[in-house]
């Protein structure tokens, strides 16, 4: 069968009815939707083709490859990674580049200083320990404890106080008298993005922010702490950025244009995107000196969190609190790895997948888990064009730098090709935290819950043997009262499709983004095939979903990444 004959019944389509399929004895959804009943049946034989790639051993060596060393975006050790995944693909058979993008980072100079200076003095540690069961916690190369675009600054005033640092806690502040005008805030992390909190805090005059991790929300309260169990322990705090995304993500000095030789620079001053106080992460270890004794109103419930006293608003001369932070603001080569795999029919309409590949300090969870699973799609995607495979429409898969400072790659990358994706872009799978656990969560516009569903129907979930969608719908069940299981005779009430819930989509592609999760447990292989089945399904069928919007209408200023954390320790649950 020639390669064009063969491309075409694996990819030329239509929707039309149904039989069952039952390939890896799965209880798989009948003709596929998109396809034809007779292409339906192509597809899934190429799909368990496609299934049978994926490997566990591969993946293992791939993410002991990407987390090897700390790899923060714009260090020579970023670059090693850039350079590993090209190279990777490459050997699939895979077209993949590198494009190079000049961005503002932000490092820190010297680690951060956090002082108690009344009632007592005391420096607090603001540095994580080392784990002896986790060698990695002990390298040189971990940066220190800080917020990604925080200012540089030395302060010492009172604390407050502020919960989660959200304007209904400065305004149940207010309502005490407690004014923030002037003093250090002192936020947990949670209820939002990190630099929302920021935000908040110098639009309500605070002169510097502190966030830490509640034990409540992050800890012991949740479960056993690392290495025990995944939770947060005690000196372990979360690095982040605090840069305005919601004013717009990327290199903050080029709004809206790629950061290439050429393009015009903001001065620092005039970025809109930036925080103008100190913000600094602390553990709740450090943080309980602090908070402990803070005096002023007691706080209601909702300000409670699960250290072992009761939480007082602070804003008194009580606890005054030396702050100091040192940041370096440097402009560095970034690198995304594009990889590019043409259609064979619509060359035109891309579907493109990506993940960050920069971490704070390692990365095995995010985002390298999802590197791993990407670079496993890869090679399933390249093996199938060795048969002569093509996809009907094209494919990009993005391994973006410098995610954790502020989508940066991923924006950049955008913002180079905006009229081209204005025109071609189809849809966009983000991947990120692909696997920390066996179980399955998705979020994405509605035009694709379909396909998610039904990709989730055809990959075998390893820990029951089921489905992945059946284990996904039988955890949902399982948290349901017997009211909403059951009507009023004792009847099992029909079952309801596994909720997915909403994704960002500020290009304006339909986005999804799928992973496992809440344990240790490494599932690369079910995620990597998972990912494949979506892939080959988006690139393939032969109508694109009608439902959602004119791509063309909408701005591709923006990236589509949700932001995320990271601490050295490799297991740490993240909260975000
Ligand atoms: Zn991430």
């Amino acid at each position: 069968m020639n390669r064009l004959k063969r491309r075409s019944i694996a990819c030329a389509l239509l929707l039309i009815a149904v039989t069952g399929s039952q390939s890896l004895g799965l209880a798989q959804s009948p003709v596929l939707d998109g396809f034809a009943p007779k292409l339906s049946e192509t597809q899934r034989k190429l799909e368990e083709q496609f299934r049978g790639v994926p490997s566990a051993t591969n993946a293992r060596e791939e993410l002991r490859r990407l987390t090897a060393e700390a790899h923060i975006a714009g260090s020579p050790e970023d670059y090693a990674t850039a350079v590993y995944v090209r190279d990777q693909m490459r050997s699939f058979g895979l077209n993949s580049d590198m494009r190079e993008y000049q961005v503002l980072l932000p490092f820190p100079r010297t680690p951060s200083i956090v002082e108690l200076i009344a009632p007592r003095r005391e420096r607090l540690q603001v540095r994580e320990d080392v784990v002896p069961e986790d060698p990695s916690s002990a390298s040189k190369k971990i940066v220190p404890l800080y917020n990604g675009y925080g200012t540089s600054g030395d302060l010492t005033a009172p604390l407050v106080y502020v919960n989660y640092g959200l304007p209904n806690d400065y305004e149940a502040l207010k309502k005490v008298g407690v004014d923030v005008k002037g003093t250090i805030a002192i936020a947990r992390y949670g209820n939002s993005f990190r630099g929302v909190k920021a935000k908040v805090a110098e639009d309500h005059g605070a002169i510097g922010l502190i966030i830490y991790s509640d034990p409540a929300d992050d800890g012991y309260t949740q479960g056993d702490v690392y290495p025990k169990g995944p939770w947060r322990p005690d000196s372990s705090a979360q690095r982040g950025s605090v840069q305005f995304l919601f004013i717009y993500p990327g290199d903050p000095l080029t709004p809206g244009l790629p950061a290439i030789p050429g393009t015009p620079r903001l001065k620092r001053e005039l970025a809109l995107n930036l925080p103008h106080i100190p913000v600094q992460p602390i553990s709740y270890g450090d943080a309980q000196r602090l908070l402990k004794p803070l005096r002023g109103p007691a706080r209601p419930k909702g300000f409670q969190g699960g250290l072992p006293f009761t939480y007082h608003t602070g804003g008194t001369s009580d606890v005054r609190v030396h702050l100091k932070t040192d940041i370096e603001f440097v402009t560095k080569t970034i690198w995304d790895v594009i990889t590019r795999i043409d259609g064979s029919v619509e060359k035109d309409r891309w579907v493109v997948l990506g993940n960050h590949r920069d971490a704070w300090v390692f990365g095995a969870v995010d985002p390298n888990s999802g590197t791993t699973a990407m670079l496993e799609l890869g090679r399933g995607l390249g093996q199938l064009m060795k048969t002569g495979w093509m996809p009907r429409r094209s494919i990009i898969l993005g391994s973006w730098d410098a995610e954790e400072q502020g989508l940066i790659g991923s924006t950049e990358w955008a913002e180079d090709n905006a009229a081209e994706l204005k025109e071609k872009a189809v849809a966009y799978l983000n991947v990120d935290v692909a696997v920390s656990g066996p179980n399955f969560g998705a979020s994405s516009v509605p035009s694709m819950w379909k396909l998610i569903r039904s990709a989730a129907q055809d990959v075998r979930d390893p820990k029951t043997g089921k489905s992945i969608y059946d284990a996904w719908h039988g955890r949902l069940r399982s948290d349901l009262s017997e009211s909403e299981l059951y009507d009023a005779n004792g009847n099992e009430k029909p079952a309801t499709a596994p909720r997915i819930g909403p994704t960002i989509h500020f290009i304006g592609w339909r986005t999804s983004a799928i992973q496992l999760s809440n344990t240790m447990l490494p599932r690369h292989k079910s995620g990597a095939r998972l990912r494949c089945v979506w892939r080959m399904r988006k690139a393939c069928h032969s109508i694109t979903p009608t439902m959602g919007w004119s791509l063309r209408s909408l701005s591709t200023k923006r990236s589509v990444w949700r932001c995320d954390a990271s601490s050295p320790i490799r297991s740490t649950r993240n909260p975000c």
